[in-house]
């Protein structure tokens, strides 16, 4: 691509480098806040500029907050002895959406994946083992998605908590195999966790 302009060159090549965006989407992009407003521009440096800076991971959770404790985490209506093992803010935004859950999170920050590199040491899987062994826990939902890596996952912790006797369950298989939760549809989702099962027994398939 052949650029008229070195300045117009390297914003396309900056945002060009987000995920799924190409030069041409990019080029794109950059045009349109071109033609807008010069504030349009700016709001949108600031935000990112003060998500960089300001943005938390929560002490308790590990999910992205304003604050040291999220506000879920701090909500005092929350049942904190029920904990949901998910992957991602992502996965708390879709199961909060279905409004079928008054426990607390634990956000892993993804899932084992050793073609990825990225191993248990790589995920707060020990902080969810200490609250375990701390016996803050009584129950504990794994909500990952239903691919290899997110099996391994739960196995992974299963094997790490289990003679702590808390009760362990998955969410029930409404969700497609292969499924990343984000994409599952709210009374889906919402059911498969009402009607969560022993998470033995689906290890046992
Ligand atoms: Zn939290």
């Amino acid at each position: 691509m052949e650029f008229s302009s070195k300045l117009l060159e390297n914003a396309v090549n900056e945002v060009s480098r987000l995920p799924g965006i190409g030069k041409r989407t990019a080029l794109r992009l950059v045009l349109h806040l071109l033609k807008q407003p010069k504030e349009h521009t700016k709001f949108l440096t600031d935000a990112l500029s003060q998500l960089r800076s300001d943005v938390k991971s929560c002490k308790k959770c590990h999910n992205i907050s304003d604050t040291i404790l999220c506000d879920i985490c701090s909500n005092p209506n929350r049942k904190e002895e029920i904990i949901c093992v998910v992957e991602d803010i992502r996965d708390v935004m879709a199961i909060e959406n279905t409004g079928q859950f008054r426990g607390l999170y634990h956000v892993l920050g993804g899932k084992i994946s050793p073609i990825e590199g990225v191993g248990p040491q790589n995920l707060n899987i020990d902080s969810l083992v200490e609250k375990v062994q701390n016996g803050e826990v009584k129950e504990l939902i794994f909500a990952l998605s239903s691919t290899m890596e997110g099996d391994t996952t739960n196995f992974y912790i299963f094997k790490q908590i289990e003679k702590y006797k808390v009760i362990t369950s998955t969410i029930a298989r409404g969700i497609s195999v292969g499924d990343e939760l984000e994409y599952a549809d709210e009374v889906t989702l919402g059911r498969s966790i009402i009607n969560r099962i022993p998470f033995e027994q689906s290890i046992k398939g």
